[in-house]
C-alpha cells in the first residue's frame, strides 16, 4: 500500500493545487453541493452510491465495521451461516443507532476444526490473512480510518488479535479494532443449561431473533452436545484437536433449551455493547496519534530513548 507519509503529501499538493487553480476549486465546489447531505444514509456499504459512499465515510468520522462470521456446521439445528447471520444483525442495528460503515459478508476466517462436517468453507491460514489485510488495506484507502472488526465466530478468537498484532508490522494509514463479546457473563433469563459452547441454548436463543423462520428446534436433540471430556492432558496444555475430543459433532450444549425471551436479552446486550463500542472508537484520538508515532519511531529504533 502507499504509505501515509506520501498519502499526506499528495493531499497537501492536492490542496495547493486547489488554491492556485480557479477552475479546480470551482470543481470541488460543485462536487461538494451536489453531493447527498442531510437525509438518511444506509448503513450497508454496497447499498450506498458513491457519492453516498463519501457522505457516510464523513458521516461515520471514517469509522468502518467488518462483521466477522464463518461457514459452518451449528448443531442438527442451526443453519451453517448462524455466526455470520447473527454478527450482521447485531452490527447492522448497532450501526443503525451510531451510524458507522457496514461492509458486506464476510466469512473468510479459522474453522478448521470443523472440516469434517458438510458445508464448512475451511480457507488456508496463508490467505486468511492475506485476504483480511487486502481487505482492510482497500477499507483504509476510501476512508475507513478505523476499522472495527466485530467477530460473530469463537474460532477467530486468536486470529483476530493477531492480525491486529502484526498491523504495527508496517506503517497504516488505519487502526484496526477488534470486539469479541457476544454473550453476557450475567443477567437476563435464567438459563437452563451448563455447557453452552457451540449451538446451544445461547446461540440457538439468539437466532430466534435474528432469524427465527431458520431455527429448527424440533431437531436439536437429534444429536448430543454433551461434553465427551476424552483428552487427558492438562488444562493449561493446549492442542488444535482439543475440540474435536470434546464435541465431535461440532455441537456444544442443548439447542432444545433455547427461549426466545433469553436470546431478546442476548441479543440486545450484544447491540448496546457494540453501539458502546463504536461511540469509543469514534472518540479515540490516542491509538491513530500513537500508532503514527510507534511506526516512525521504529525506523529507527536506536535513537529511541531509554
Ligand atoms: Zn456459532
Amino acid at each position: 500500500m502507499i504509505s501515509r507519509f506520501c498519502c499526506q503529501n499528495l493531499l497537501v499538493g492536492l490542496s495547493l493545487l486547489a488554491f492556485l487553480s480557479p477552475s479546480v476549486s470551482a470543481a470541488a465546489s460543485a462536487q461538494t453541493a451536489s453531493s447527498p447531505n442531510e437525509g438518511k444514509l444506509s448503513v450497508h456499504w454496497e447499498e450506498l452510491t458513491a457519492s453516498d459512499f463519501r457522505e457516510g465515510i464523513r458521516r461515520s468520522q471514517g469509522t468502518c465495521l467488518l462483521p466477522f462470521g464463518i461457514l459452518e456446521k451449528h448443531g442438527p439445528h442451526l443453519p451453517l451461516g448462524t455466526d455470520l447471520l447473527d454478527v450482521r444483525y447485531a452490527a447492522l442495528h448497532a450501526a443503525e443507532q451510531e451510524y458507522a460503515v457496514v461492509f458486506p459478508e464476510y466469512y473468510f476466517g479459522q474453522i478448521a476444526e470443523a472440516r469434517h462436517e458438510p458445508g464448512t468453507m475451511a480457507y488456508s491460514r496463508s490467505l486468511q490473512l492475506a485476504l483480511l489485510q487486502e481487505t482492510t488495506d482497500e477499507m483504509g484507502r476510501n476512508g475507513c480510518a478505523k476499522i472495527l472488526i466485530v467477530n460473530g465466530h469463537g474460532g477467530n478468537e486468536s486470529l483476530l488479535p493477531y492480525f491486529a498484532q502484526t498491523q504495527l508490522d508496517k506503517p497504516h494509514d488505519y487502526v484496526v479494532y477488534v470486539f469479541d463479546e457476544r454473550t453476557p457473563e450475567h443477567g437476563g433469563p435464567a438459563k437452563k443449561t451448563k455447557i453452552d459452547m457451540h449451538a446451544g441454548e445461547s446461540e440457538t436463543s439468539k437466532m430466534m431473533v435474528s432469524h427465527p423462520e431458520l431455527v429448527h428446534p424440533d431437531r436439536a436433540s437429534a444429536e448430543s452436545g454433551a461434553d465427551q471430556a476424552r483428552q487427558k492432558i492438562p488444562e493449561d496444555v493446549y492442542t488444535g484437536i482439543w475440540w474435536y475430543t470434546r464435541f465431535p459433532f461440532h455441537y456444544s450444549g442443548e439447542g432444545a433449551a433455547a427461549t426466545k425471551e433469553l436470546g431478546e436479552y442476548q441479543m440486545n446486550w450484544w447491540i448496546n455493547s457494540l453501539v458502546k463500542a463504536i461511540r469509543a472508537v469514534k472518540a479515540d484520538d490516542v491509538s491513530p496519534k500513537l500508532q503514527k508515532e510507534f511506526y516512525e519511531k521504529s525506523t529507527h529504533p536506536l535513537d529511541t530513548q531509554p
